[in-house]
């Protein structure tokens, strides 16, 4: 898989940061045993002074929304009739399976998002404006501000990369 990265410099000093948009998931391992999949996100980390990986947050109110939508476009009377007729199968009731095991973490998680370098929190998420300029502020007094993206810039090669968590975002070790 190829993917571009964007490239990060300091209005005060010479710091070259890099945003890496690898093909990483995130793999929760529930007490239960249940795995949840989550995502990373870019972000700005304190305790590492760089740009690095996070975790992308859970909002458990989403993901109640999106088991609500499930649950009532399966289980009215007449599209039960429709999906014996139909033979619509279960995969909807897997998908909500997922959520389910999804809402759980969310509302089991007690911390904030976590650097996925360095295990810390908190983590800021990098926003820019339309000059590139972003919220972050360097640790010499000066904005982080995004470098245009050179089209024709070297490409990198990612494979994907799997990483197991805890639900509260430490790395998991199979006891
Ligand atoms: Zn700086
Ligand atoms: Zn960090």
């Amino acid at each position: 898989m190829s993917t571009s990265c964007s490239h990060i410099r300091c209005h005060g000093c010479d710091f070259k940061g890099v945003i890496h948009h690898s093909p990483t998931t995130l793999q929760y391992h529930l007490p239960n045993g249940q795995i949840v999949e989550g995502y990373r996100r870019s972000a700005w980390c304190s305790s590492c002074g760089d740009v690095t990986e996070a975790e992308k947050s859970l909002e458990p109110a989403t993901i109640q929304a999106e088991i609500d939508s499930i649950n009532s476009s399966h289980l009215g009377f007449f599209t039960r009739i429709l999906n014996k007729v139909l033979g619509d199968g279960d995969a909807w009731r897997e998908e909500r399976d997922k959520l389910t095991a999804k809402l759980l973490l969310a509302q089991m998680r007690r911390s904030p998002p976590r650097c996925l370098r360095c295990d810390n929190t908190p983590v800021h998420t990098l926003v820019f404006d339309e000059n590139g300029a972003s919220n972050i502020v360097h640790s010499c007094g000066r904005r982080l501000y995004g470098v245009p993206v050179d089209r024709d810039a070297t490409r990198f090669f990612y494979k994907p990369v799997v990483i197991a968590l805890d639900p509260e975002g430490h790395r998991f070790c199979p006891s």
